[in-house]
């Protein structure tokens, strides 16, 4: 029988132990916090997005993101949602393809998975932090702060240092390390915004729906129209989180990142001005600030107009075709640099990892180390939002599971 550590009980290790132990495998999870799966717990607002219908290699980034095609290919959603049932678990199927658990509690999602687990007779260790994998000849030893337990086989599964305060480590990174395996640098994503505008902050508590443009090196990089929230660091947001990914990937590399906000996305430019012009013409009377208050959130127009550089006192009659269209302009392209993320505390997801090159794609395996295995965000891979993070927690986890169960 072939003995197998899971070091984390997260997602892609609760996925692999199901797997492992339903194989006839003797598998025992190692979790260093007092319980297991607390992201699980703390996802899609305590809903659980758990999968997507939809996930194509598309949806992820990465130095290789058709690395994950075959991953995809075995848990199709179909799969998953039978495997779902197996272990009493029924889904929401959103017409975007985001799944929930119909209880609309990600707690259900735990509970079945756990419970899954431990019918297959796996054995969890809580309180139970790994410090150091070695291996000797054909075994692995693998070593806590309490002892050591050898191993026919290891799955490294701990998850990336994004969101710390749930048990996040970057430990991962450093046992694979310790086996020649090539980190890929890694950086929050899914995450908000630091902007080096002194106006955010002011707007602080002000929501609005925008559509974002991302520049890189002043080279446009993707659009998102949804919400956005200023706030005390710079800005937040669905919008933001999406497009977050390949802002916080430029930082890294020490490229120049802005945002332009359009905050009225309905409109063409050209049918703003004549709004605009109109606007003014039926209120001639009133100080461009309470005219503009039809159209945009208060506090929004004060800054944008002290980028424009006119006096929120001045009546709209005063105003030249000149100042219309700077106005009209801010509105639909009100740029701000992008200094910093909000960091790995704030972050769903990390980007970067164990590098993909060095892990076979159909089996989870190690290419340097023999009965070496990686499954989710330990791995260079991250997801958009809408449920592709799990989606390949789980199917890493579940080929991983299946071959360390041969
Ligand atoms: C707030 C939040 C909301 C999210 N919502 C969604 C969502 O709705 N949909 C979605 O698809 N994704 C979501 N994600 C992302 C998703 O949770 C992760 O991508 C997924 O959990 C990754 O699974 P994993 O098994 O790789 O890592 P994890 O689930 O993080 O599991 C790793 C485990 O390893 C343990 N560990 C680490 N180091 C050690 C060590 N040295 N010894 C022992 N144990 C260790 C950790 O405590 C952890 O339990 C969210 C993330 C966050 C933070």
């Amino acid at each position: 029988m072939n003995s197998v550590a899971i070091i984390g009980g997260g997602a892609s290790g609760l996925m692999a132990a199901l797997f492992a132990a339903r194989g006839g495998a003797d598998v025992t999870v190692y979790e260093h916090n007092g319980a297991v799966g607390k992201k699980i717990l703390a996802s899609g607002n305590g809903r659980c997005n758990i999968i997507n219908t939809n996930a194509t290699y598309h949806d992820y980034a990465g130095n290789d993101p058709q690395w994950i095609t075959y991953a995809l290919k075995q848990m199709s959603f179909h799969y998953f949602q039978s495997l779902c049932h197996s272990i009493g678990l029924l889904l929401d199927i959103k017409d975007d393809g985001r799944c929930y658990p119909l209880s609309n509690e990600a707690k259900s999602v735990l509970i079945a998975l756990k419970n899954g687990v431990i019918d297959a007779g796996v054995t969890i260790l809580i309180d139970s932090k790994v410090i150091s994998i070695t291996k000797n000849d054909s075994h692995f030893i693998v070593q806590t702060e309490q002892d050591k337990q050898s191993y026919n086989k290891v799955l490294i599964a701990t998850g990336s240092e994004a969101a710390p305060q749930l048990g996040a480590t970057a430990d991962g990174y450093g046992f694979a390390k310790k086996f020649r395996h090539e980190i890929i640098p890694t950086y929050p994503s899914l995450v908000q915004l630091h902007l080096s505008s002194k106006h955010p902050p002011q707007m602080a508590g002000v929501k609005t729906v925008a559509e974002v443009t991302l520049l890189i090196d002043g080279k446009k990089e993707g659009t998102v129209t949804g919400d956005i929230l200023f706030a005390s660091y710079g800005i937040s947001g669905l919008a933001i989180l999406d497009i977050s990914q390949k802002a916080s990937h430029a930082l890294l590399h020490k490229q120049r990142v802005s945002i332009s906000l359009n905050l009225l996305p309905r409109y063409e430019r050209g049918e703003l001005v004549n709004i605009l012009e109109k606007l003014f013409a039926s209120i001639p009377k009133h100080d461009i600030h309470t005219a503009l208050c039809g159209l945009l959130p208060a506090k929004i127009i004060t800054y944008l107009l002290d980028d424009a550089h006119i006096a929120l006192c001045a009546h709209v009659s005063t105003l030249n075709p000149k100042e219309v269209k700077k106005i009209a302009h801010l509105i639909g392209e009100w740029k701000f640099d992008v200094i910093d993320t909000h960091g790995f505390k704030h972050a769903e997801v990390s980007g970067g990892g164990v590098s993909t090159a060095q892990v076979n794609p159909k089996t989870m395996e190690s290419k340097l180390v023999e009965g070496l295995y990686f499954a989710g965000e330990v791995l260079d891979v991250v997801g958009r939002r809408g449920g592709y993070n799990f989606n390949f927690a789980w199917a890493s986890g579940m080929i991983a599971g299946k071959e360390m169960a041969k």
